[in-house]
């Protein structure tokens, strides 16, 4: 998306109003116009990158710490119970605007304790398709040969299954 239309980008120039929380020389943090909770924060870098993955790594640590002093000032303000830092990058991760930011999102225990992890369905995965993963990691690539894409973990973590059912 080009800059001039980016909305995070209007955001951090002032064109677009946003309810701005914190500001500093390279990082704006702004309330999420659809908070999960009260006090659904976002940190964004005032300059435009894509994902996090784009970003040199200097620029990377710094929006991070940034990320933690705002966890910090949002759990404080709304007398959370705990703090979720989420971040996406890339349209499969469900990124919506494509300028990286980080959510940080005050949590309360009377919700329930569910991590973000709850969000995803657990993948059962042998211990040889971890190794693979594992290797195929430390290399940088998956050999096309052995690519799991989740229906693949599904499907030959069911078919190994003893107690798999033929007439499902
Ligand atoms: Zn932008």
């Amino acid at each position: 998306m080009a800059e001039e239309k980016c909305l995070f980008c209007g955001i951090a120039t002032g064109k677009v109003p946003a309810k701005k929380v914190y500001e500093d020389a390279k990082t704006i943090a702004f309330l999420d116009i659809n908070p999960r909770n009260p006090g659904h924060t976002l940190v964004v870098p005032k300059k435009h990158y894509e994902t996090l993955l784009d970003m040199p790594d200097k620029e990377a640590v710094n929006l991070f710490a940034s990320v933690k002093k705002l966890a910090g000032q949002v759990m404080t303000a709304m007398k959370a119970d705990g703090i979720s830092i989420g971040q996406s990058n890339g349209v499969a991760a469900g990124q919506l605007v494509q300028h990286v930011h980080f959510h940080v999102i005050p949590r309360f225990m009377n919700e329930g304790p569910i991590g973000l992890e709850g969000i995803l369905q657990v993948k059962k995965m042998d211990d040889k398709m971890l190794d693979q993963v594992a290797n195929a990691i430390k290399k940088g690539k998956m050999p096309a040969s052995k690519q799991l894409t989740p229906e693949k973990i599904v499907r030959e973590s069911a078919m190994e299954d003893e107690d798999f059912d033929l007439d499902i």
